[in-house]
C-alpha cells in the first residue's frame, strides 16, 4: 500500500487503501466516512516539492511545508 492512498476509517480506526475509488467504504465496518493518512505524514513528493520551493524562491510558500521544514530538522538536524 503506498502512503498516499493509505485511509485511516473514522469510525473504526481500520487503514486500508481505496483501490482508486474515491467512495470506496472501510473493508471492515462499511463506513465511508476516513481520513488520508498522508495529511499527518507527509509523502516523498511532499518534500520534494517542499525542497524545490525552497531552492527557487528561498522560502516556504506555506504553513504545511513550515511544519515539514521543522520536523525535518527535527529529526535531521538543521541543514550545513
Ligand atoms: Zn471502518
Amino acid at each position: 500500500m503506498k502512503l498516499r492512498d493509505a485511509r485511516l476509517c473514522a469510525d473504526c480506526e481500520e487503514v486500508y487503501e481505496a483501490e482508486g475509488c474515491l467512495y470506496a467504504a472501510c473493508p471492515s465496518c462499511g463506513s465511508k466516512s476516513f481520513y488520508l493518512v498522508s495529511r499527518w505524514i507527509p509523502t516523498l513528493n511532499d518534500f520534494e516539492r517542499f525542497a524545490v520551493e525552497l531552492k527557487t524562491t528561498g522560502q516556504a510558500a506555506c504553513e504545511r511545508c513550515l511544519r515539514m521544514k521543522k520536523k525535518r530538522e527535527e529529526i535531521h538536524g538543521k541543514p550545513a
